[in-house]
């Protein structure tokens, strides 16, 4: 059962005396083990060569448990939750985010003075991949329901993805397997054609239909940000997406309370376990994580972004000169 936002367990949190623990879905044991630094460093590179070998884990006869189709706001932001709940997630992006065209975002939380939006849009990218996303850039031509023997599964997708052409694999094409799949890809959902998802035509626009937590009616297809007719704003987009990653989980078997990082015996101090998906933290890990964002920081603002500022593509060629040249 998905809890509905305005009654959110977590609220409790102030008063929290008795989180009800029957459900068993707020009481398990902590989220995070310690990482051993070199197997880590060896398993980064075992699943780097594994990502490149088969991106799609298609042809290992792997099943992502998560594809997200669009790598801009919303489904960069849904990938973060959904890899951050344990669940194995492929981002799928062609092109870019419509953000990149901003000029200066100044009314995304967070940035006092604004931020470059292709500098913002390049760090959700390490972000996501930070947490665990595999990216992958191509297009998703088509999504159906896996098949069984010859007949359509009762849940599970295939996707066929167009590699994009710059990649190793110029323009082939692959395939990927998944259980669940989230549609975050603004302004295209022609791939969704014959799954009998419901849409809205207005003018050249298609918008999918939800159920307010990001359930299309099709089981296991979610959709996200302003493919979802959620205002066109960064941050709503970024929103929209984590909701209906958090639905997504919780509509899985993932047990999941909330995804927080809290100090040291915050749940323990008070005989609790850490609820899946929150973290317990010393100081001297939160110290070097600190120090890890500063030097982060640092180095994303060192340097002016050097992407060229984009224009609406009817304007590229345009004579005023108002963008300007690469
Ligand atoms: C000029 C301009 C300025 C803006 N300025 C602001 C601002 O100042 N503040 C603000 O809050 N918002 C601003 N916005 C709005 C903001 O950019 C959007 O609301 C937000 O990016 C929507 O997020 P999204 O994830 O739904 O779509 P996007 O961020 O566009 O992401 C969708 C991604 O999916 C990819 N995709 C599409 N089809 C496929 C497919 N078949 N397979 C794989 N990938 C696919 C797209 O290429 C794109 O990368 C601006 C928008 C524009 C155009």
């Amino acid at each position: 059962m998905t809890p509905n936002p305005a009654d959110d367990p977590s609220d409790a949190e102030a008063g929290d005396a008795d989180i009800d623990a029957d459900s068993g879905r707020t009481e398990t044991e902590s989220a995070e083990a310690e990482p051993v630094e070199d197997e880590s460093v060896d398993a980064d590179r075992a699943d780097a060569e594994r990502i490149d070998a088969d991106p799609t884990g298609y042809d290992a006869g792997g099943r992502r448990d998560v594809l997200v189709v669009g790598g801009g706001v919303a489904g960069l932001t849904a990938g973060v939750f959904t890899a951050r709940a344990g669940l194995d997630t492929l981002v799928v992006n062609a092109g870019e985010s419509i953000l990149r065209r901003n000029a200066h975002l100044e009314n995304f939380p967070g940035f006092p003075a604004g931020v470059n939006a292709r500098l913002f849009a390049d760090m959700l990218e390490a972000q996501a991949t930070g947490n665990g996303c595999d990216l992958l850039r191509g297009e998703v031509t088509s999504v159906r329901r896996e098949e069984v023997k010859g007949e359509a599964a009762r849940d599970g997708f295939v996707a066929e993805v167009e590699l994009d052409g710059d990649a190793a694999d110029g323009g082939e094409r692959t395939t990927v397997a998944a259980r669940y799949v989230v549609a975050a890809s603004w302004s295209d959902a022609s791939y969704l054609d014959g799954l009998g998802v419901d849409v809205r035509d207005a003018g050249s626009k298609r918008y999918v239909g939800e159920d307010g937590l990001g359930r299309t009616n099709v089981e296991g297809l979610y959709v996200a940000g302003r493919l979802a007719e959620r205002y066109h704003q960064a941050v709503i987009a970024a929103g929209h997406g984590a909701q209906t990653a958090i639905t997504l989980v919780h509509d899985s078997d993932v047990p999941f309370y909330n995804d927080w990082v809290t100090p040291e015996g915050y749940f323990t101090g008070r005989g609790r376990e850490v609820p899946p998906g929150c973290e317990e933290i010393d100081d001297r890990e939160r110290r070097a994580r600190e120090r890890a964002s500063m030097a982060a920081m640092r180095e994303y603002f060192s340097e002016p972004h050097p992407d060229r500022q984009r224009t609406h593509p009817s304007l590229v060629d345009d004579e005023l000169g108002r963008v300007p040249e690469e």
